[in-house]
């Protein structure tokens, strides 16, 4: 760990309600802790109510008159400010990233570099806000088709990407003229602080975004119900969406859900097994598989199964389980004891159903291992596309191998479960890759590489996987902006 983060530790941080650092009402706080040394408190966060909650929604709902006739390309230019400076602290956001979250420097980084990439292009799409000019049915009126700033925004996210996940919210509804009450998850609230620092810093007005920490039934709920919030950004479980989209719908505010996946990888052809093995080892065990784009089901062709599997188990081989402070360790720990156990009840409910662990699946806690939550990536074959650990999204490291017959057979598996995130095929043969491209529900396809998104292009999921319009790229302006048709008579 740096020194820069040493003296860090263990202070006591506040709400950001309309430009101030304050207290929550309750007087309350909550510890976080590093999950790679499980004792170690990072730091105190306000333990925040519905009170907190109101004043901050009250101060976004102020700020809104005035931010959402800020010029375009005055937002754009905050935008662009904010993006530098990311980027200028982006080593110090990384360290606070990977204390808190638990992933390795690298992967950090790269989160960082995401968040800044994405700041960067909806910076110049706060240039693009057009409208639209119709022909007219009579030749003395005009008619304008105008995209508004929606109004206060709930942010809401989970803790698996704490950088990225809320600048891929707050950096559009900014551009777009809205205003935010950001609600970090409870167990990855630190990096958020600095985010609103730099926030202020890059000339974000007071009370444009606020933060306000604290637990998702108590903040989380009060945020999503209150009557100035117009609309509910939220990334996380799929039951949980599913119920704040419930709330959301008979207040009649609208939603941008992204929700959980069961990404699947079917692999029909290739030049070279180690190649596949690599792409899929990759997309399934970042950040310890506790990504919604994970791929966790590989779906593979009878014939080339043996192979695959001793590819895969090839590539684990090369995986090195540790704490972010070892810079040899390519993938951290799990973020708390909840993942490391549902992780393992997942694993014991593969064998008890019949399939094989053929890799891994084992907690590590000797030596430097018994501060955090860590276990080796677990591969079972012999997976049956019924089985719990086929059906369930895990959001642990746990990769399941299912064989099948030919493609028509690997689609219908790959589309027999509730999500629709993301999803990859391995084949030299274009009309096979086009088939599933067109058949996989799935609202990402990948051909020859593994699950992975750009900072400009739609991301999001069908089914169970997502609602509403899909976040990054241009789809945002659908949430964030809402249509007014003006008829000019002259
Ligand atoms: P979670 O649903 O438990 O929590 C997400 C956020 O919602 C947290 O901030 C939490 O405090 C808050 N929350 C909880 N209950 C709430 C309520 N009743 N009202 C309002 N807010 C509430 O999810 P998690 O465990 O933090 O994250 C893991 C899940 O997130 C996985 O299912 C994963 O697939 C999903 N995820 C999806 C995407 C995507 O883009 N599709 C990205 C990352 C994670």
């Amino acid at each position: 760990m740096n020194d820069w983060l040493k003296d860090e530790i263990g202070k006591t941080y506040n709400n950001y309600i309309n430009g101030e650092w304050i207290r929550s009402r309750t007087g309350e706080t909550f510890e976080i802790y590093n999950p790679a040394r499980k004792k170690q408190v990072l730091g105190l966060f306000q333990a925040s109510n519905e009170d907190d909650v109101h004043q901050a929604v009250e101060a976004a709902h102020e700020a809104f008159k005035e931010w959402s006739n800020v010029p375009g390309p005055d937002r754009g230019a905050i935008l662009t400010r904010f993006a530098d400076l990311l980027e200028k602290h982006s080593d110090e956001l990384a360290f606070i990233l990977s204390a808190e979250q638990g992933k390795v420097l690298a992967e950090s980084k790269g989160e960082v570099g995401r968040a800044v990439k994405e700041t960067r292009f909806v910076a110049g799409e706060a240039l693009r806000i057009e409208g639209s000019t119709l022909p007219s049915e009579k030749s003395n009126i005009a008619t304008s088709v105008l995209h508004k700033p929606l109004g206060v925004i709930a942010a809401i996210a989970p803790w698996n990407f704490p950088v990225v996940t809320p600048v891929r919210k707050i950096a559009p509804a900014l551009a777009y003229g809205c205003t935010v009450v950001y609600k970090p998850a409870s167990e990855t609230p630190w990096s958020s602080i600095r985010l609103m620092e730099l926030l202020e810093e890059a000339g974000v007005p007071k009370g444009v975004v606020n933060l306000v920490t604290g637990g998702g039934s108590k903040v989380g709920n009060a945020l999503i119900s209150h009557p100035l919030v117009k609309g509910i950004s939220f990334t996380g479980s799929t039951n949980i969406g599913v119920g704040i989209n419930e709330k959301a719908t008979k207040l009649l505010k609208k939603t941008q859900l992204e929700l959980g996946g069961k990404n699947p990888a079917v692999v029909v052809d290739y030049d070279e097994a180690a190649y596949v093995a690599q792409q899929i080892v990759s997309a399934a065990f970042a950040c310890s598989g506790q990504r919604c784009t994970s791929i966790s089901r590989v779906i593979v062709l009878k014939e080339k199964a043996g192979e695959i599997i001793q590819a895969i188990q090839a590539e684990l081989e090369q995986v090195k389980v540790g704490p972010a402070s070892n810079s040899s360790a390519t993938i951290g720990p799990l973020v708390n004891q909840d993942q490391l156990d549902t992780t393992l009840s997942y694993i014991e409910s593969g064998k008890e159903e019949g399939a094989q662990l053929v890799y891994g699946g084992n907690v590590l806690s000797e030596g430097e291992y018994s501060e955090g939550y860590y276990i080796v990536p677990g591969l079972f074959t012999g997976v049956q596309s019924e089985m719990k650990i086929a059906k369930e999204e895990i959001f642990g490291p746990v990769l399941s191998v299912i064989e099948v017959d030919n493609l028509e057979e690997a689609i219908q598996v790959a589309n027999d479960v509730k999500y629709g995130l993301a999803a990859s095929i391995f084949t030299k043969d274009l009309a096979l890759a086009y088939k599933f491209v067109n058949e996989v529900e799935s609202g990402m396809v990948h051909v020859n590489h593994g699950t992975a998104s750009q900072a400009h292009a739609p991301f999001g999921g069908v089914k169970e996987s997502g609602y509403g319009a899909f976040s990054i790229g241009k789809t945002n302006k659908d949430f964030f902006t809402e249509m007014k048709v003006a008829y000019f008579l002259y």
